[in-house]
């Protein structure tokens, strides 16, 4: 059944419980685009249990065929059972692009496959591009998240990458063209050295600052939690939420979950204000157009200001107070 697969790209879209990850969508859907020009098909895969009615389900968003691999040992992620499970359908049907979210489950899963399949993996990217040869660019943010770095390894076999969330856009369902194909991989308990025995739900993550109109966020130059109480009194002052750089999450006064950029969130508010952060491209890239982004810092030649509409070069410590009085003072009637 493995040799019948046509599709020369692959995407592998997690599923957890039945319920579709929108990276894996939302790769499937640059795939698609990126395949026409070349006459390439596109398959998804997804791994698990009882996969059925989750196969139809991708189907609805275009792709050509979906590799559904079904197994008990699936149920529930474990990397050495899924690496086993995709490794002779990938062995047998020789697709050149391999994709996959870059979530905890893609980022781990990523680099396992593909030293098993003695290729590369392009990590992080936050864009994909096809050559009219087939050959795979992807789009890294490199050297501290100063340069875009443009990827190829057009030897590879396959060419793999994961995908950064919310890059791509979510395309909608619509009617089915292509065909599923659900196999039980050839596993047994001794590919497994270890089994998962329980999974443990932690409460929902906060998507507030994804949903976010206003986002407030705070970096390295805030100097420690007064200055962070700053960053969030202008946030609530705006009825925004409030988003962090990477320093600030490692610092603690931040929460990971409020983290923006290339190991964080996507956020697409319509204003942003940037506090006393640089404006690295890590962080920039989990920015999606705002209709007005602000940025404060006290160093003139900061990157960030290359970047936003309107410019503060200051002290955040005398100039986000004065907005904050400035705001309260416009919105009490
Ligand atoms: C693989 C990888 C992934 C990464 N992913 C992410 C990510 O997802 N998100 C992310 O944010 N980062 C990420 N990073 C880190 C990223 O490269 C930058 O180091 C980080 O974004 C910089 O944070 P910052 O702007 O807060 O700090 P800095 O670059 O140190 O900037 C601090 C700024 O504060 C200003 N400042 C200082 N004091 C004041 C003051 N009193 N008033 C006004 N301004 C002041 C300074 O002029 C400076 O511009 C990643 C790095 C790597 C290697």
């Amino acid at each position: 059944m493995d040799a019948t697969i046509e599709s020369k790209i692959w995407v592998i879209v997690e599923q957890r419980r039945g319920r579709l990850t929108e990276v894996g969508l939302e790769i499937v859907g640059r795939a698609i685009d990126l395949a026409g020009p070349v006459g390439w098909k596109v398959a998804a895969v997804v791994l698990g249990h009882g996969l059925e009615e989750t196969a139809r389900e991708v189907l609805a968003y275009g792709v050509d065929e979906v590799l559904a691999l079904d197994h008990p040992l699936l149920t529930d992620y474990c990397n050495q059972a899924y690496v086993a499970a995709l490794e002779a359908p990938i062995r047998s049907a020789r697709p050149e692009v391999i994709l996959l979210g870059a979530t905890a489950r893609g980022t781990d899963l990523g680099p396992r496959l593909a030293a098993r399949l003695r290729t590369g993996l392009s990590a992080h990217c936050v864009d994909l591009e096809l050559t009219p040869g087939g050959g795979l660019l992807a789009v890294v943010p490199g050297w501290g998240g100063t340069v875009m770095a443009r990827i190829s390894c057009p030897r590879a076999c396959p060419q793999m990458a994961t995908v950064m969330p919310g890059v791509f856009p979510m395309p909608s369902p619509s009617e089915s063209r292509g065909r599923v194909l659900v196999t039980q991989p050839d596993l047994s308990p001794a590919d497994v050295t270890y089994r998962v025995v329980e999974v443990e739900t932690g409460p929902p993550e906060p998507s507030d600052l994804e949903a976010a109109r206003v986002v407030v966020a705070g970096g390295w130059g805030v100097g420690g939690p007064d200055g962070w109480r700053l960053v969030e009194e202008l946030a609530d002052a705006l009825h925004g939420a409030v988003g962090a750089t990477r320093p600030a999450v490692d610092e603690s006064w931040a929460d990971e979950g409020q983290m923006i950029g290339t190991s964080g969130r996507r956020v697409k508010p319509k204003l942003y204000i940037g506090v006393a952060l640089s404006g690295h491209a890590h962080h920039l890239v989990g920015l999606k157009n705002p209709d007005l982004a602000v940025a404060v810092n006290q160093d003139p030649g900061a990157p960030i200001f290359n970047q936003c509409d309107i410019g503060l070069v200051g002290d955040f410590r005398e100039i986000v107070p004065a907005l904050i009085e400035a705001i309260k003072a416009y919105s009490t009637p």
